[in-house]
């Protein structure tokens, strides 16, 4: 059972991640006599249905990814804490979360586990070098770099007489609503909204591939809906292979290997993997604790008021957890967070427990492109404009604020109206930063000092930097007051001047 309450000492809630379940059940206990403490590793919640938008220049990554901090600003009963949980003790009840090396420890009197899930590459980590996830706003960037740096590269490549076809055919893994929303986006950039931009290429000839090892589009979403979202997706000019299963991705390339046995290479520089995904290794780490079972995708099986064998105190949610065969949507994770914060003020406030926890399927859906959704909603199934206006209409309901939700339509209006995309700047950072720090042996902490460390030499080296900087800027006003700039100098007095900037 979870601590006593007492007047001194408010009941301590420990919620990890700041995604659907997060946020939710944080912000389900705003009204209850306890403090919470929101441990995630990243500064933000993030809107991952709209991730694919990032990617292809509709919508700005601050507009799916309002700072927590902010967000939960009003809510005098919790406080956010950045950091990476590396460990759970269920027996002392602490949480171990860890950022650039600084360690935290948080106990905690009841606990939310909501970490979500990653990307999985079924046993073959090592794609991922060459094929970037879309679980988050650093593989949204990265992704929206290398897709608009390919037409660039093509461009250039186009201008030197070489031939560029692989770098103008873009291949999606996995056709699930991801993998769909993306292949129909980067259709519609290259036939619709890059269409003038470039001078060598004719990006309408862009190969857009979408290809899954199943036999058919959007499985959970039945047959019917999927052979209408393939054939809509065919219109677009998106190549569908199915029973494609991959067998090996390289910088320049990737292999499939159909079910009749026959293994093609396509030649393509940008490739985006949306197929599969693995929960949190946290929930391997409440598994070995408990006993609890974990499934092939790593998420853990829950009591049926999702709380862990013999830990009554911890509730684990969303993407985590195996339970009815509940999908890996937002919703589950909404609910159930939701669920578990009542049952927390419940027992805070001498309440029985609830009944076990039920999920209310509000149903899916899925864009193609512009105009062009499939939705199920009970036993309804709709198509076209209808679903796609509904579409809107949830999501804009569901983006946390008010101001990201106006910026949202304007730019939804920009790029579905209009043929543009506000947000095409990409770096050179976005693009490589994660394959490089993946090369330092302790990632970004490698990059900063440890904590408590004092280096006597750079605090030397940062007090000559001031003394220069100070002298610069001196010079710089010297210069203006005395109306010197534009004043042709002699050569012995502009070395002077250079001798003094230099200190
Ligand atoms: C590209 C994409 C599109 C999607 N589209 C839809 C859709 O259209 N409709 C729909 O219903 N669902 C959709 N989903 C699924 C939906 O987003 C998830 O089901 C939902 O986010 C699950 O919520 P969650 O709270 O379990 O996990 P998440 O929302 O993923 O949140 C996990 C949180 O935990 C944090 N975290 C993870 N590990 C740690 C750690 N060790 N320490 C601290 N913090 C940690 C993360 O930073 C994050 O804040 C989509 C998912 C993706 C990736």
């Amino acid at each position: 059972m979870a601590a006593p309450h007492t007047a001194n000492d408010r009941h301590r809630v420990v919620v990890i991640g700041s995604g659907f379940g997060g946020l939710f059940g944080t912000k389900a206990l705003r009204r209850s006599d306890v403090g919470v403490t929101m441990l995630a590793k990243t500064t933000h919640h993030l809107f991952q249905p709209l991730l694919y938008q990032v990617a292809t220049g509709i919508l700005s990554e601050g507009e799916i990814a309002p700072p927590t901090r902010e967000v939960l600003s009003a809510q005098q009963n919790a406080q956010v804490l950045l950091g990476e949980v590396t460990a759970i003790d269920l027996e002392k009840r602490v949480v171990t979360s860890h950022v650039l090396s600084r360690e935290t420890e948080t106990p905690y009197d009841s606990l939310i586990v909501a970490a979500g899930a990653g990307q999985s590459y079924f046993g073959n980590d090592e794609f991922a070098e060459f094929a970037p996830g879309m679980k988050s706003i650093d593989d949204a960037l990265e992704l929206r770099g290398r897709i608009f740096g390919a037409f660039e590269m093509a461009e250039l490549g186009a201008n030197r007489g070489e031939n560029v076809d692989h770098l103008l055919t873009f291949v999606v893994v996995g056709a699930g609503p991801t993998g769909v929303e993306m292949a129909g986006q980067i259709a519609e950039l290259a036939h619709r909204t890059l269409k003038r931009d470039f001078r060598a290429i004719n990006t309408r000839t862009a190969r857009v591939v979408l290809l899954d090892a199943a036999p058919q589009v959007l499985p959970p979403f039945g047959a019917k809906l999927g052979a209408k979202t393939k054939h809509e997706l065919e219109k677009l000019g998106v190549e569908v292979l199915l029973g494609a299963m991959v067998t090996d991705v390289d910088e320049r390339g990737i292999v499939v290997k159909y079910k009749d046995g026959r293994v093609e290479r396509i030649d393509t520089v940008t490739k985006i993997w949306a197929a599969g995904v693995q929960a949190s290794p946290l929930s391997r780490t409440l598994a070995e604790q408990t006993g609890a079972p974990l499934d092939r995708a790593g998420r853990i099986g829950v009591n049926p008021d999702l709380t862990l064998p013999g830990h009554p105190e911890v509730f684990v949610v969303g993407d985590m957890i195996a339970l009815d065969n509940l999908p890996g949507v937002a919703q589950v994770a909404i609910q159930g967070a939701k669920y578990a914060a009542k049952e927390i003020d419940g027992r805070i406030k001498g309440r029985p427990p609830q009944k076990p926890f039920k999920y209310f399927d509000k149903g899916s859906m899925a864009t193609i492109s512009r105009f062009r959704a499939v939705a199920m909603v009970g036993r309804f199934r709709l198509t076209g404009v209808i679903a796609w206006l509904m579409w809107l209409a949830v999501h804009l309901f569901y983006i946390t604020g008010f101001k990201n939700r106006v910026t949202a339509v304007l730019h939804w209006f920009i790029s579905f109206l209009g043929r543009g995309r506000s947000e095409r700047t990409a770096t050179e950072q976005q693009i490589f930063a994660r394959n490089a720090l993946a090369l330092l042996r302790h990632g970004a902490s490698d990059l900063v000092s440890s904590p408590g460390v004092y280096d006597a030499a750079e605090a030397v080296l940062e007090t000559s930097r001031r003394a220069e900087l100070e002298a610069r800027a001196l010079e710089e006003a010297r210069l203006t007051d005395e109306g010197k700039r534009g004043v042709p100098v002699d050569e012995d007095s502009a070395s002077d001047a250079d001798a003094g900037q230099r200190v």
